[in-house]
């Protein structure tokens, strides 16, 4: 079985789903253009826990873990199998790591999963699982719970942290429009991912221009840092152009281990 890549992927806000902007058709090229999946892990921001879960039930529920959006975005669904195998092995594998993990009997798929997924694999027909974000990690932990979550991409599983580029929430309630900075922010992880420099994005918080006022709290951001610990810096790594939104919210996306000629078809 091919060596599957593992992606970051913003989804921004909720409203991702009804507006697919840039990105949108982007990840429906690029989901096209996967080889075939044994099944997809996301980490997303939107189940933090204590310690890891990871979700093991056969038929994972769509969560609509928001307020305040329009009705339509209520009615979405994204149904597809869960896999509760693969999440027991999971479990090892990440305790094998040195990652204490507890298997959900119960948990459904999140926004965060969810919404990107249905650009990405309309069909519904590849079992996701989900790993959650415990609620002390770092930059560092994330990357090495990417790091430990990197053998599943040789048994063909894709691998997606879930967060968003740029994600100041405030800015987006109070209307506030600066694109520059989000922009400046953006590019600068673009560079630091294109060299395979882990270390900057892992020490990002005072080396990223912007990065506080980009990410007031982490947990949007550590998922790029999981989809790069799951890589090696010397493999190709791909920026997958998401547009920015709302003035504020850059949807600028990762692959990492990106076929060329799928990539190409991305841009
Ligand atoms: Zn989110």
């Amino acid at each position: 079985m091919s060596r599957i890549p593992s992606l970051f992927i913003s989804h921004g806000s909720p409203m991702f789903a009804l507006e697919p902007g840039v990105l949108g058709p982007n990840l429906q090229r690029l989901g096209a253009s996967l080889p075939d999946l044994s099944a997809i892990v996301v980490v997303s921001p939107h189940w933090q826990t204590l310690g890891i879960r990871v979700g093991g039930v056969a038929r994972p529920e769509t969560i609509h873990d928001f307020g305040g959006f329009p009705e339509p975005l209520y009615a979405l669904r994204y149904e597809p199998p869960g896999a509760p195998d693969l999440a027991a092995d999971i479990v090892a594998l990440l305790a094998d790591a040195g990652l204490p993990a507890t298997l959900d009997p119960r948990r459904g798929l999140d926004h965060g999963a969810w919404v990107p997924l249905r650009y990405l694999k309309p069909a519904a027909d590849v079992p996701v699982v989900q790993v959650s974000l415990p609620r002390d990690m770092d930059a560092a932990g994330a990357l090495r719970l990417g790091r430990a979550l990197a053998p599943l991409r040789e048994r063909g599983v894709l691998v997606i942290g879930s967060g968003s580029l740029t994600h100041n929430l405030y800015e987006f309630r109070s209307h506030v429009r600066d694109p520059e900075y989000a922009q400046a922010f953006a590019d600068w992880v673009a560079a630091a991912v294109a060299t395979g420099d882990d270390e900057a994005l892992v020490g990002y918080r005072t080396r990223a221009p912007h990065a506080a006022r980009a990410h007031p709290t982490e947990e949007h951001y550590l998922p790029l840092l999981v989809a790069a610990g799951a890589s090696t810096p010397n493999e190709p790594r791909t920026r997958i152009p998401g547009g920015m939104t709302y003035g504020i919210l850059s949807m600028d996306s990762f692959g990492f281990g990106l076929d060329t000629n799928a990539t190409k078809e991305a841009a």
